[in-house]
């Protein structure tokens, strides 16, 4: 799977990561005060982004493989965007 076409997007939260994801939302996450921010989109893809956001997409999906009876297999990756004109790092995971 091509990487996702991460980009910055101002929103009412101010300014966050998102992707052309496909389907028709605009899932958007940004840094939280507390850890990286995500978003998981209606259509089963999800991304986090902040430091730290490929361990928290970890615990994240363990979370869910171990609560949810239907939890997909994912195609994972991990890259780095400029937010703010700082570097922030970027986890997706996407339905395989
Ligand atoms: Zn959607
Ligand atoms: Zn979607």
């Amino acid at each position: 799977m091509p990487e996702p076409d991460f980009r910055v997007i101002a929103s009412d939260a101010g300014e966050g990561i998102t992707y052309t994801c496909g389907c028709p939302c605009v899932p958007t996450a940004a840094p939280g005060a507390s850890g990286p921010g995500h978003e998981h989109c209606c259509c089963g893809k999800v991304h986090f982004v902040g430091a730290g956001a490929s361990a928290a997409l970890d615990a994240y999906l363990a979370e869910r493989k171990a609560t949810k009876k239907r939890e997909p297999e994912y195609t994972r990756g991990a890259t780095t965007v400029s937010l703010a004109g700082a570097p922030v790092e970027v986890a997706w995971a996407f339905p395989a």
